[in-house]
């Protein structure tokens, strides 16, 4: 499948199928703490970055079969409302398959444009993001394309809000000392009350991310955040104790996994292209094998490599 992928177990979705509508890696951020790497190309434009059409078939030929999935979620190497074929795909799965649910995982950068509210109105449940609301936190922890302004990306959420009558989950990704200030927590606060979502969700890293100077938030302090931003509805995304639970988790794939870098370390990039898995699904797998310590991170000139980890001897 080339623009399919999963069905994934998401901390957020339950088991979902994930539609890839850009290539590696279209984005109108560059987060300094993506898991997939950096921007290569930045940018507002809306194109039909991956074909409508052929994401279509792909879609109806999954579909047929009936599979067994929570949600039908766009999200994947890069922003996906920056398909301008977004809504038509949207469309398909809900005139021809309406008892599947569908989720976009957004950025929410675009929806200060009309046209992608309304692209996005017969989904069920929405996840932008929202990190920042003073303009110099955005620059330092988004990275965003020089077209974008925060004031107007809040402006656009504010509007999805009022037209929008399915689900918004906000996420809010924390990285120390940057968007875990006071300052920046009240203006947050603030402003995501105007946004009104019915959850918002806050996250932290879970593995390496494109600048290896981020660091995970600790859980004791995204405790207090979550307590700063009650009454709102908060929650903290679940703990990889939950993910664990999840039965789809395929002990094969983790064993491929294991298998390959057991004879050399790898980039998750190289791990993809090996096992044939999209970069997405491949991160849920190296998350859990973090989690579960059974592999490590290496820093390597081309970039981050996960190798075996040994058991110390005493
Ligand atoms: S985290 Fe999401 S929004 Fe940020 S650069 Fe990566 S894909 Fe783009």
């Amino acid at each position: 499948m080339k623009y399919l992928f999963g069905p994934v177990p998401s901390r957020r979705l339950g088991i979902s199928l994930g539609v890839d509508l850009v290539p590696l890696k279209v984005c109108s951020l560059n987060c300094i703490y993506c898991e997939v790497g950096r921007t290569t190309n930045l940018t507002t434009e809306r194109r039909e970055y991956s074909p409508v059409s052929e994401v279509i078939q792909e879609l109806a030929g999954y579909l047929s079969q009936q599979p067994d999935l929570d949600f039908v979620t766009f999200s994947g190497q890069g922003e996906p409302t920056l398909n301008s074929g977004l809504g038509q795909v949207i469309d398909f799965i809900k005139d021809n398959y309406p008892h599947y649910k569908v989720a976009v995982i957004t950025n929410g950068t675009l929806f200060w444009d009309q046209e992608v509210r309304r692209e996005v109105l017969r989904a069920d449940v929405l996840l932008p993001s929202l990190d920042a609301v003073s303009e110099s936190v955005f620059l330092r922890l988004n990275r965003p394309s020089p077209h974008l302004k925060i004031d107007q990306i809040i402006a656009g959420l504010i509007e999805l809000r009022k037209e929008f009558s399915g689900k918004i989950y906000l996420e809010i990704f924390f990285v120390p000392h940057l968007n875990d200030i006071e300052s920046e927590l009240v203006l947050l606060k603030e402003n995501v009350r105007k946004i009104n979502p019915d959850l918002i969700q806050l996250n932290t890293l879970d593995r390496p991310g494109t600048e290896n100077w981020v660091k995970p938030l600790s859980r004791k302090r995204l405790e207090e955040i979550a307590q700063f931003f009650q009454p709102l509805p908060v929650e903290i995304i679940s703990s990889p104790e939950t993910r664990k639970k999840i039965q789809s988790f395929q002990q094969d794939i983790e064993n491929q996994i294991l298998d390959t870098i057991q004879r050399r370390p790898a980039t998750d990039k190289d791990l993809s292209e090996i096992l044939n898995l999209h970069l997405n699904e491949l991160n849920k797998y190296l998350g859990k094998l973090l989690d579960d310590n059974k592999v490590e991170c290496i820093e390597q000139e081309r970039g981050i490599f996960f190798k075996i980890k040994r058991p110390i001897n005493h």
